[in-house]
């Protein structure tokens, strides 16, 4: 299904670079596309720098007129853990995650970071702490040292090299007679999609954010691509607080925990262990693995 996450950054930096074109006037117009309704509160003040502890408490929030996706949701994500969200299609995962951003604003009860209510937070200061990884990858015409800073404007050299170091980009680089003054798109190097998935890692690296939200769509990597991404992956949500709207059964066993979400909301909560020995949705969706996956 999927609503989603509109790049965070500074929309002027990304006018200047735009590429020209249907596709990028598209994601321009998305860009543009921010809801009047998210703004700075008048007594908004930036974020110190958190730790990442995370709190919905009796959150609602509905699409337009129709019945709220989600109502009463209570979750408390400690600092530093990774918390896996599984569930049929349409059940609200994506939706829960994307109100943390404020892509969405929430219509019940709040959401705190710790213990402060995200309204109360500037939207810069909020989203400039939450990276995203997702399957669809915002790339821009210029050259890859560009498209990593993006990550974080203004970075310097050895940052970038050290980001794409740990995104293990650095091979790749190095084979390019212009290494990071490669450009890449239509006049460039065209990247696989393991690539950019690699990119939209390194600029995270780049930011280093103390929360992290990882989107696993059903992706269109082979398998051992997939299982290289992973670990890449597992290091970037080291000592991050993460999301993961979970596909792979993989993420999901490894997770500190896992939240069981189905159209009524939460319906259970607990490690991959926990939630077996319950006779609940969870083990009929890893019996059914294939649809855990789907
Ligand atoms: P999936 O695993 O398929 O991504 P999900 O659990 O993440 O599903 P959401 O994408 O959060 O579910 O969708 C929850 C519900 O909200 C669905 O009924 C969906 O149709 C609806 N929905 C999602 N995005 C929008 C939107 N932008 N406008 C209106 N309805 C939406």
């Amino acid at each position: 299904v999927g609503v989603f996450f509109r790049p965070v950054e500074k929309i002027s930096a990304v006018i200047e670079t735009y590429p020209k074109g249907i596709a990028g006037f598209r994601r321009y117009t998305e860009l543009l596309d921010t809801r009047p309704d998210i703004a700075d509160a008048p007594d908004a003040t930036p974020a110190p720098k958190l730790r990442g502890e995370i709190r919905y408490e009796k959150v609602r929030f509905g699409y337009g007129e129709n019945r709220p996706v989600l109502d009463g949701i209570d979750l408390a994500i400690p600092a530093g853990k990774t918390i896996a969200f599984v569930g049929p299609s349409g059940a609200g995962k994506t939706t829960l995650c994307s109100l943390l951003p404020r892509f969405y604003e929430v219509q019940g009860g709040r959401i705190t970071i710790d213990g402060i209510d995200i309204r109360k937070m500037t939207l810069a200061s909020l989203r400039a702490q939450i990276g995203i990884v997702q399957q669809d990858v915002f790339l821009f015409a210029g050259t890859l040292r560009e498209n990593i800073a993006y990550g974080r404007l203004g970075a310097s050299e050895a940052d970038i090299l050290d980001a794409a170091r740990r995104a293990r980009l650095d091979g790749m680089i190095a084979q390019l007679p212009e290494g990071l003054d490669t450009l890449i798109g239509e006049r460039g190097v065209k990247l696989s999609g393991g690539q950019k998935q690699r990119l939209a890692i390194a600029r995270i690296f780049l930011k280093n954010p103390p929360i992290l939200i990882l989107d696993e769509a059903t992706s269109a990597l082979d398998t051992e691509t997939e299982r290289a991404i992973q670990q890449s992956l597992t290091e970037l949500a080291e000592g991050r607080t993460t999301l993961v709207i979970a596909h792979r059964l993989g993420t999901v066993r490894n997770a500190d925990r896992i939240v069981v979400v189905d159209r009524d909301g939460i319906e259970a909560q607990g490690t991959h262990e926990e939630l077996l020995r319950q006779d609940g949705l969870y083990r009929r969706l890893s019996g059914a693995q294939a649809e855990l996956l789907a």
